[in-house]
Formats: structure tokens, C-alpha cells, sequence
């Protein structure tokens, strides 16, 4: 679950980035965040991560009080997230295979364990001896969602998924987001500037702009049908 209550976020710049921000997304749902260019997303998942500490209000995710998450318990609240980015961050040096094994050793999980959680998250990924260099972008973003799923997360933040995607492909990145959380109840927070998919899709849609929640609703996907 993740709960925000009178959160503001001001930046010492003299930007006022969130104002009053109330939201609360429970368990098992996949919600989009949407919103223009400087409109505050970035900022709330940074609210989410710990990255940021809000100015004033009270921010709670996975069962953290956020406020109360410091020094060497960040990393083990961050592990009960899983994140994917729009510039997918594979590390270059090593296989698609080797990246996904790489957050459970630093999770320091047995040989075994990652041995198995490995071939369970990449699934029919048949490129796991490749380097994300080899890999089409929507290729390497399937790595990272493997990636972020390794840990077994209650809940992934995308944050903007397919900004470096193909268009036709990044309707199967949603897909695939879509299919992890019907079949494993993880909450999905998908943060989009791309309306046509959200429209595509449909669902809870959260709008942000000018730092304020403008919109927090159901639509229905033009998918519907299919
Ligand atoms: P979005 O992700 O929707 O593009 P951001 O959350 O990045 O929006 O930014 C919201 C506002 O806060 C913008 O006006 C931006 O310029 C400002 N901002 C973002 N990060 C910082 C920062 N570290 N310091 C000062 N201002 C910032």
C-alpha cells in the first residue's frame, strides 16, 4: 500500500515541486501517473523511493513510515520495491542473466535460491547469455522488469517504461506489466507521459500537473473489447 497525506515538497530553489498531495493506492492495483513535463512526478516517485523526504506530511509505502526509514534501513525498504526506468540501467558488463542474479547477491540470497529465481524471472528470455548491447530496447527492458520482479516485490514503480521503446513495442511492455500484476497481485505504479497508451489501456488514471493531483478515476481502455 502506498499512502500520501498532506505532502508538500519544496525545493530550496524556491519551487513548490507537490502541494497537498493525498493519495492512497492499495495493494494489487495498477495505477497510472500521468503528467506534463515539470508537472511533479519525478518528485513523487522520489517521495516513494526515499529518495526525497517531503517538506511537510506523512508518506507510507510497503508498511513504512517513511519518516521513521533511515541510514542502513533504507536499502532494505528499497529491496520491497521493484523500480524499471525509462533508460532500463542493465549494467553493460555483464549478461542478461548476470544482471537479474546481481540484485539477489546483493540481497545475499544462497547460490541456489539465485540459481532458481533466475530461470523463474526470465522465464523464456532466451538471451540470457547476451549483453544488454546486443538487446533491442524493448529486449532490455524486459531484462529490467525480470530484474525488478527478482526480489519478489510487493510493489514496481515504471517510471516512464517505454520513453526509449518502440511504439508498437510498448504496448507489450504495459502487457507484460499488466500480466505480473493479474498473476502475482504486485501493485503497479506506471508513471507516463504518453496518453495514447494510457487511453489504450484505461484503468485508474492519476493526473499531475502544476504539483497537484487535477484528476483520480477509473476510465475504461479502448482495449476493452479485445
Ligand atoms: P516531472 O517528473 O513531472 O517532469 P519533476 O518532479 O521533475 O516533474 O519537477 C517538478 C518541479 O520541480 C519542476 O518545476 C522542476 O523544475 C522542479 N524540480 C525537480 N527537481 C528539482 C530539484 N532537485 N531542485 C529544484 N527543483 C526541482
Amino acid at each position: 500500500m502506498v499512502e500520501l497525506k498532506n505532502v508538500n515538497v519544496h525545493y530550496s530553489s524556491g519551487v513548490d515541486a507537490l502541494q497537498d498531495i493525498n493519495l492512497r493506492i492499495n495493494d494489487g492495483e495498477f495505477v497510472f501517473i500521468v503528467g506534463g513535463s515539470g508537472a511533479g512526478k519525478s518528485t513523487l516517485v522520489k517521495l516513494m523511493t526515499r529518495e526525497i523526504t517531503p517538506t511537510s506530511g506523512r508518506v507510507f509505502v510497503n508498511g513504512y513510515n517513511l519518516a521513521k526509514v533511515k541510514g542502513n534501513k533504507i536499502a532494505k525498504f528499497r529491496r520491497s520495491i521493484g523500480m524499471v526506468f525509462q533508460d532500463f540501467r542493465l549494467i553493460q558488463e555483464l549478461n542478461v542473466y548476470e544482471n537479474v542474479a546481481f540484485v539477489l547477491r546483493i540481497a545475499d540470497q544462497s547460490s541456489r535460491f539465485i540459481k532458481q529465481r533466475v530461470t523463474d524471472v526470465l522465464n523464456r528470455a532466451h538471451k540470457a547469455r547476451s549483453k544488454p548491447k546486443e538487446l533491442s530496447g524493448g529486449e532490455q527492458q524486459r531484462v529490467a522488469i525480470a530484474r525488478a520482479l527478482a526480489n519478489d516485490p510487493g510493489l514496481i514503480i515504471a517510471d516512464e517504461p517505454t520513453g526509449n521503446i518502440d511504439p508498437q513495442l510498448s504496448y507489450e511492455i504495459v502487457e507484460l506489466l499488466k500480466d505480473i500484476n493479474r498473476s502475482a497481485g504486485t501493485t503497479i505504479i506506471m508513471v507516463t507521459h504518453e496518453h495514447d497508451l494510457v487511453k489504450h489501456f484505461g484503468g485508474r488514471i492519476i493526473n499531475i500537473q502544476d504539483g497537484a493531483i487535477t484528476f483520480d478515476d477509473n476510465i475504461g481502455g479502448s482495449d476493452e473489447d479485445e
